[in-house]
Order: C-alpha cells, then sequence, then structure tokens
C-alpha cells in the first residue's frame, strides 16, 4: 500500500465518524502524492502521519443561562492541530452542526491555507454547538463568556489565536475578549476580528470576501480577461458574501443573488448601491432574513432552494461563481449546471463548499477552479496582520492592509501556480495549494525533529 493510502485507511479507522474531516483529509494527500518521491526525508520522518493528526483536542462543557433564568448546556471545542510555522491560529464556529469531524476539517484545511499566507501561523480552529438564530443580544453575551471562562486556559497570543467564522463575528469577537482580559488581566492579541477601537485591523471584515475576488481576478487575468461586466452567483450573506459582493460592483461586475438557510434572492438588477446597503443594515444590524431585501426591493425570492439549486432549476447566466456560505453546499449536480450556464471562475470564499464531486467536474470542464484554502486565505491572511500590529502597538490605514492584503492573494495565487508546475500538474490550484501550502509545515516539521 502506498504511503497516502495507508494513511488514510488509519484515518477512517481511528474516527469512523468524522466524514468531513475524512474528506479533507483525502484531497489533501491525494494532492501530496507527488511530493512522496520526491522528499524521501518526510517519509522517513512520517510526517504524513504526523500531519493529520491534531496536536491537540480540547473538548468543554458550557453552562449558560438564557433570558428566562433556564440553564442550557453546550459543548466547545478547540482543535491545536499544528503548529510548526507559528502559533495555532483559526477560527471558531458556533453553529447546531459543529461536532470534532467539523472543526478538525476546518484545523486541517487551516494549516495549509496559513502557510499559504506566507505569515507565520499555525493551524487550530474551534467553535460550538451552539445556535446563535433567534437568541437575544444578553444571551449571545452570557454563552460568549462562559465559552471564554474555559478557552481563555489553553489560548494566548503566542500560542493560540481564535477569531471568527460561522456564527462568531466582531460582537461575539468583542464579549469573548472582555471575558479573556478580565480572567487574564493583559490585553493583548489573543483574538483577531477585534473592533476597531480595541485593537482590531482595518479590513478585517472585509478581507476574506475582497481576498476571495482578488484571487479570481488573479486567475482570470491569466485567460486576459477582468471582472468587467461579468456576471457573480454568491451563496450565503454574511461578511464574506456581503464584501465578495463589494468588490466585484467595484470592479464593473454585477453581483446577482444571496442566500440564509431558508433561502435565496436572485436580483437582476444587481446587489449594489442603496441595495447593498439595505443588505448590510439588514444582516449585521437588525440581524434579520434575506427574504425581506427580496419583498423590500421586489427581487425574486426561493423558499428552501439554496443558490445553486436557483441556478441548476433556472437558466440564470453565470460567469463566476462564489461560494460563501458552507461546506459542501455545491454537489456534482450543481457543478455540473454551473458548467452549462457557461461558468469560467470558481473561487471559494467558504472552506471546502464543493464536495469532490463537484470538484472533479470543475476540473474536468476545464473552468478556473480557486479552492478555498487558497481562495478565501485573505481573511487569516489580515488576522496575521492583526497580529503584527499588535505586537508593535501599532494600527496601519486602510490602504496600507489592502495593499498588503492584494500583496499576499498574488503571492498566493503564484505559489500554487509555481508548486503545481514543479510537482507535474500545471494549472491544478488544488494540487498547487495542498503542495505548496505542505512543503513548508513539512520543513519546519522535519527540521524541529520529532
Ligand atoms: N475563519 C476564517 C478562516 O476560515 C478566519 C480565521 C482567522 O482569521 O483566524 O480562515
Amino acid at each position: 500500500m502506498s504511503v497516502i493510502n495507508d494513511v488514510i485507511a488509519k484515518v477512517k479507522e481511528k474516527d469512523p465518524a468524522q466524514s468531513e474531516f475524512h474528506q479533507a483529509v483525502e484531497e489533501v494527500l491525494h494532492s501530496l502524492e507527488a511530493t512522496v518521491e520526491r522528499h524521501p526525508e518526510f517519509v522517513r520522518e512520517n510526517i504524513y502521519e504526523r500531519i493529520v493528526e491534531p496536536d491537540r483536542q480540547i473538548i468543554f462543557r458550557v453552562p449558560w443561562e438564557d433570558d428566562e433564568g433556564r440553564v442550557h448546556v453546550n459543548r466547545g471545542m478547540r482543535m491545536e492541530f499544528n503548529n510548526a510555522i507559528g502559533p495555532y491560529k483559526g477560527g471558531l464556529r458556533f453553529h447546531p452542526s459543529v461536532n470534532p469531524g467539523i472543526i478538525k476539517f476546518l484545523g486541517f484545511e487551516q494549516i495549509f491555507k496559513n502557510s499559504l499566507t506566507t505569515l507565520p501561523m499555525g493551524g487550530g480552529k474551534g467553535g460550538s454547538d451552539f445556535d446563535p438564530k433567534g437568541k437575544s443580544d444578553r444571551e449571545i453575551m452570557r454563552f460568549c463568556q462562559a465559552f471564554m471562562r474555559e478557552l481563555f486556559r489553553h489560548i494566548g497570543p503566542d500560542t493560540d489565536v481564535p477569531a471568527g467564522d460561522i456564527g462568531v463575528g466582531g460582537r461575539e469577537i468583542g464579549y469573548m475578549f472582555g471575558m479573556y482580559k478580565k480572567l487574564v488581566n493583559e490585553h493583548t492579541g489573543v483574538l483577531t476580528g477585534k473592533g476597531l477601537d480595541f485593537g482590531g485591523s482595518l479590513i478585517r471584515p472585509e478581507a476574506t470576501g475582497y481576498g476571495a475576488v482578488y484571487f479570481a481576478m488573479e486567475m482570470i487575468a491569466t485567460r486576459n480577461e477582468s471582472m468587467e461586466g461579468k456576471t457573480a452567483v454568491v451563496s450565503g450573506s454574511g461578511n464574506v458574501a456581503q464584501y465578495s459582493i463589494e468588490k466585484v460592483n467595484e470592479l464593473g461586475g454585477k453581483a446577482i443573488t444571496i442566500s440564509d438557510s431558508s433561502g435565496t434572492v436572485v436580483d437582476m438588477d444587481g446587489i449594489a448601491g442603496e441595495r447593498w446597503d439595505f443588505l448590510m443594515e439588514l444582516k449585521n444590524i437588525r440581524k434579520g432574513r434575506v427574504k425581506e431585501y427580496a419583498e423590500k426591493f421586489g427581487a425574486d425570492y426561493y423558499e428552501g432552494r439554496s443558490a445553486w439549486d436557483v441556478v441548476s432549476e433556472n437558466d440564470l447566466k453565470v460567469d463566476i461563481a462564489l461560494p460563501s456560505a458552507t461546506q459542501n453546499e455545491i454537489s456534482g449536480e450543481h457543478a455540473q449546471a454551473l458548467v452549462d450556464r457557461g461558468c469560467q471562475v470558481v473561487s471559494e470564499g467558504a472552506n471546502m463548499p464543493s464536495t469532490p464531486e463537484a470538484v472533479k467536474i470543475f476540473q474536468d470542464s476545464g473552468l478556473l477552479y480557486g479552492p478555498g484554502k487558497a481562495a478565501n486565505a485573505g481573511g487569516v491572511a489580515v488576522s496575521g496582520l492583526e497580529m503584527s500590529q499588535n505586537s508593535m502597538k501599532l494600527s496601519w490605514s486602510r490602504e496600507e492592509v489592502d495593499r498588503k492584503l492584494q500583496g499576499i492573494m498574488k503571492d498566493i495565487h503564484a505559489s500554487c501556480l509555481q508548486a503545481a508546475e514543479a510537482y507535474g500538474k500545471p494549472e491544478d490550484y488544488v494540487a498547487g495549494a495542498n503542495i505548496a501550502g505542505f512543503l513548508k509545515v513539512a520543513r519546519a516539521m522535519t527540521s524541529c525533529g520529532i
């Protein structure tokens, strides 16, 4: 059995129920086949098996009280996956689907993504099965405080630096940071995505969405095209979707969809100007549902359908797909529909939004497919820049951070293409991202010993 297949089999045997983690491991390790022969030192040091086992898995109880005085218990966790090149770094996800397999898949992906950013950050991820939907502001605050009351002992600005992910935005980071500060009595860069008034970085909320569009631009530029006049389908309506849409508009494209777990809005006039402002207020201040957008502007609304269902079931023209909702949102059928509708570029703002069947269809069709760990690395990259600013006790201007973000996305794109070429997979962004991300971590692990 090959080294790679052997490791995949062991991962499945150890934790049979963790399907998302298996999916991520299989995708990455298959790309790494090409490294096995060229790097006997990685085989000798058993790097392939070591890299799929988290350094530490922390699981804890989070008891909290709702507004009626009832006590609830959720499960919290932090997977400190790999700190070979820097402190563990990665978001916290609050969503009822959260379980160890999902957090391990996200933490595993984060190792390679963070390595690609060129910044010194290891990989980790955490979260809880807590459902923020429908909770009052006070309930969110009490939950975040209870969560941090346990998490604080495991993290630190040079140890493990969490941030946001699905269900965790600026408000939640603020409440968690407040509790950390009470417990540890230090004002440090222990979390990123902080508010601007207390150590946050400009452009952090925008970074994942902007970065995914910058990555799309880099890919399109290889075919001498631009964003001008292109129609983009975006899924989700959180910060990744919001700022992808803003950037598409700024570059002369038109974004026509947003979605949430209840349905999808299609606005053929484009989600721009006062419509984009309305979306921002709806989602970020009122925490409302996208259906309200359709009602307000008379746009089409498809109850219970995802953005990709809507593309499949209607004759929508799509040039660019920006999946920005969650894992495995694009099935093989959805992917085929995107190809049939003329889609030229897929740039993943979400983590692993395409199923393995979808990825295969995208790659076989010859469209430009940018996997999440490269395309959405802008978010964690600006988190890294927030850490730098915090350690230096200064803050950079909007222009400066945006310029650095653009430079990083350009570098990631170039290193994906370069690694893909060097390892015999020209123009394959999946192989390129996995190999380029892996090599740095594997070298560091080899140098540091067992
Ligand atoms: N949750 C984001 C991601 O998937 C950001 C993580 C961070 O900023 O640490 O990369």
